[in-house]
């Protein structure tokens, strides 16, 4: 009996578990998924629980058992992963060891609060994080006990995950205290190391005139050095200061140490993989999926579930002795929140950048591309019912196999390419 062993049963993890138990015999392929605990949480809900909006009041709106979407005839375990040999084809974890034939990681990324002076023990007393559901839940008494002054959203250093929930958190601060009749007297501030609201050119200026008139200010090129929890202050390295009445902080965003370890990290936790194939480089049986993967695009569920599938698709190659693809093109599709029961919508891959256009039917949508809309919403507040229902289990998001994990220039605005 052959072994594929899946490290990490978040996004992606789960959806490559979930394929090829249907695509591999259970008489040839034995399939284990090991993850450290066995709440599966909704990540892109940790964005509203700390306004208590749109019906996410509390951990039932994020958190499920992880084993109900792992399919009968995968074995899942629950454990630590401590280290990876690749020569000798061995997962070891807290309480045992794993041999392979195949392995895929999935162990995505996570904050570290500790690696800026001051912050981890600042936290809950003033400062604030939302990257967990501990987190997110203690946000949201601060929020609802605040009465006014200076808020900052502060992303430590990139990349972070979902690179677009900080504009998210500040849009939605605005509808949040503008809905508690305090807008006039809070100051809503974005504070970030980049010289923008976002990394990529054209939505960078839509974001910002969004900004502006929403009254939210851009602290730009602050990369955080220290939190001074006391005074209220935050030092960038190059010694500047603001001053803040409520921190929410992205801290910096590692990969997992045990890859480090075991020589096949980047030194910040990421696996180093082709671009393109998802093979972890200088191995012979190792794929990497979603966030833990140190490329190019964002760290986003979206990108996770198209890497998913490249992934899948090579693996058979290889089990079915084919060539493998260079077929994963870096796309991501985000919805960007901006409160008011609005969002935009962003699809963009290594080499395009969002654009304007229309989403998934060229010329039809119904979804807007770097349009702020109402659909746009609607579409972001369903895909919690879809990430369960369909998603994790590997099933289409959408009939006709609308959503692509490639780009689909068709029904984008590439005149603004050309300037
Ligand atoms: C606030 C917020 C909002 C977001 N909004 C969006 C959004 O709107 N759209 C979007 O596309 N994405 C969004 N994301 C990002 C999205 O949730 C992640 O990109 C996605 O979950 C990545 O999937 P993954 O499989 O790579 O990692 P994960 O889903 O994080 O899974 C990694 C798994 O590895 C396990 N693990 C790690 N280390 C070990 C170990 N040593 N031993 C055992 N198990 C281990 C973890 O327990 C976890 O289950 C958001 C994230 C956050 C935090």
């Amino acid at each position: 009996m052959k072994k594929l062993l899946i490290l990490g049963s978040g996004t992606g993890g789960t959806i490559v578990a979930n394929v090829m138990r249907k695509k591999l015999k259970s008489t040839e392929w034995d399939i284990t998924i090991i993850d450290k605990n066995v709440d599966h949480i909704y990540q892109p809900g940790l964005l509203f629980l700390p306004f208590a909006l749109y019906g996410y009041e509390n951990e039932t709106a994020v958190k499920k058992d992880r084993r109900d979407f792992i399919p009968s005839g995968v074995n899942f375990v629950q454990d630590e992963i401590k280290s990876i040999d690749k020569n000798k084809k061995t997962v070891k974890t807290a309480k045992g060891s794993y041999t392979y034939d195949k392995l895929v990681i999935a162990l995505g990324c996570d904050v570290h609060p500790g690696e800026i002076e001051g912050m981890k023990e600042s936290i809950g007393n003033g400062v604030n994080t939302f990257y967990s559901l501990p987190e997110a839940l203690r946000l949201q008494k601060d929020l609802a006990n605040f009465k006014g002054g200076k808020v900052i959203l502060n992303i430590a250093e990139m990349p972070i995950k979902c690179p677009v929930a900080p504009l998210e958190f500040i849009f939605l601060a605005d509808y949040y205290f503008t809905k508690k009749g305090i807008r006039d007297k809070v100051e809503i501030n974005l504070c970030t190391p980049a010289p923008g609201a976002f990394s990529k050119p054209i939505a960078s200026e839509i974001m910002s005139h969004s900004m502006k008139d929403k009254n939210i200010h851009l602290i730009p090129n602050f990369p955080i050095a220290s939190v001074d929890n006391k005074k209220k202050i935050i030092k960038s390295f190059q010694k500047e200061e603001t001053n803040y009445d409520l921190l929410v902080s992205i801290p910096p965003t590692r990969g997992a140490d045990i890859l480090d370890d075991s020589g096949l990290g980047n030194g910040a936790g990421y696996v180093d993989v082709d671009h393109h194939t998802l093979k972890v480089k200088d191995t012979d049986d190792i794929y990497a999926v979603g966030d833990v993967c140190n490329v190019p695009t964002s760290k986003a569920g979206s990108v996770a579930h198209f890497m998913a599938e490249v992934v899948i698709e090579n693996l058979l190659n290889e089990i079915n002795g084919k060539s493998i693809h260079p077929d994963f093109d870096g796309h991501s599709n985000c919805f960007i929140e901006t409160g008011f029961k609005k969002a935009y919508l962003i699809d963009f891959n290594y080499k395009i950048e969002p654009l304007p256009g229309k989403f998934p039917l060229p010329g039809i949508g119904p979804f807007g591309l770097l349009k702020d809309t109402k659909m746009n919403h609607r579409g972001k507040m369903a895909f919690r019912n879809l990430y369960w229902k369909k998603l994790l289990r590997g099933k289409p998001l959408a009939p006709f196999n609308l959503v692509k994990n490639k780009l689909q220039m068709a029904g984008k605005d590439t005149s603004l390419l050309k300037k």
